[in-house]
């Protein structure tokens, strides 16, 4: 392949990414971020694939940061669970040797966007009432490599592995064994 071809390769798949990224709903920096795009052409990409778009609304301002609404309930931590396995599978974010602190494969880019999309997407069909959007998943990776406040851990019952709030203690139960033994 000549360079010229390797060069629009490269520029149709960070277009299509960004396509794919704004279907989500993705906020234009995160965009950004993953495709090299200005804002201004994000905006012009969205405007110009999406006119009049009512479902798909493009989100101003910074990205959620918190990890409350991760760890608020045993329904909330299982999503972010199963988001997270989801994560480790499509390689955006990988297990440090003591296997339980995640840590980032790489910086943000192309590859990255494209694995976020695939987690995503992946979750969205497993679960049966998927609540967290693209930029709540976008937070969840960010709370696992680099803010490490939430890192994995396995149930105490059925070694079953889960997320887990990194300063808090709990009872090194899964959500799952949590919901049964209330249930
Ligand atoms: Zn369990």
């Amino acid at each position: 392949m000549r360079a010229t071809d390797n060069r629009y390769a490269g520029e149709r798949e960070r277009f299509d990414l960004a396509l794919r990224m704004i279907e989500h709903e993705a906020r234009t920096g995160t965009i950004r971020l993953c495709t090299g795009f200005t804002e201004d052409r994000i905006r012009k990409i969205s405007a110009s694939y999406y006119p009049a778009h009512g479902t798909v609304r493009r989100r101003r301002g910074k990205s959620p940061s918190q990890i409350g609404p991760f760890v608020s309930s045993a329904r909330r931590l299982g999503e972010a669970s199963l988001l997270t396995g989801l994560f480790v599978r499509t390689g955006v974010v990988q297990l440090d040797r003591d296997s339980r602190a995640l840590r980032a494969s790489g910086a943000p880019d192309v590859v990255l966007g494209l694995g976020m999309c695939e987690a995503f997407e992946a979750y969205r069909a497993l679960h049966p009432e998927p609540r967290l959007s693209f930029e709540w998943a976008w937070n969840l990776y960010h709370c696992l490599v680099s803010r490490r406040e939430l890192r994995l851990a396995w149930c105490t019952l059925c070694e079953g592995p889960y997320v887990q709030d990194a300063y808090a203690l709990d009872y090194e139960r899964c959500p799952f064994c949590e919901v049964k033994d209330h249930a």
